[in-house]
């Protein structure tokens, strides 16, 4: 497990109030989340929440724990591809490999490179609570690691190559989002 330390310049990106997206280091980022034991009205509702808490973040994933609830519900939605919904998800196989530069809607401003299966296979529920099996490769694979990983409490900073994580203000226009990021370059 990696610490940070968020520098002063940083630190107002971590105190905003009335995000409903929890910030590092919130303990819930560290817990290892429950399954979903029924698809409820009351977990459309959350669904619903960590939906439109992505969009207002420019996410492209988010993770329960990320809107401080404990539980194995996560979302993907690469650029120019349908918002998934993977409850309970599982990773039952990996193929290849990546290395690309992530963000982290819980962790703003950090960026560092990542290594991650290129392909994955992944058991869930949809938002329906029917089983479903999806087979991921890029960037969607990405995003999908990087989320799944949130459940058992393990953050992107844990597996960044340590010598390219760097602090970057993302300017006006530059895009910003979780699991992955435009910004290249630093
Ligand atoms: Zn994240």
């Amino acid at each position: 497990m990696t610490e940070i330390k968020i520098p002063k310049e940083y630190q107002w990106l971590y105190q905003r109030e009335g995000n409903p997206i929890v910030s590092y280091p919130d303990p819930v980022l560290r817990k290892k989340a429950k399954p979903v034991a029924r698809v409820t009205p009351e977990i459309h509702e959350l669904i619903e929440h960590m939906m439109s808490s992505m969009h207002d973040a420019y996410g492209v994933g988010l993770a329960a724990p990320q809107v401080g609830v404990s539980l194995r519900i996560v979302i993907i939605e690469p650029i120019d591809q349908p918002a998934r919904v993977l409850i309970n998800p599982q990773i039952l196989d990996r193929e290849g490999e990546q290395i690309g530069l992530e963000g982290c809607l819980s962790i703003p401003a950090l960026y560092g490179d990542v290594k991650r299966a290129d392909k994955i296979t992944v058991r869930a529920l949809n938002r329906r609570g029917k089983p479903v099996l999806l087979h991921l490769e890029g960037m969607a694979a990405r995003i999908a690691q990087h989320e799944v990983d949130h459940l058992d409490g393990v953050l992107f900073i844990d597996r960044a190559i340590s010598e390219s994580l760097h602090w970057h203000l993302p300017e006006e226009g530059e895009d910003e989002f979780e699991g992955a990021t435009a910004h290249v370059g630093h």
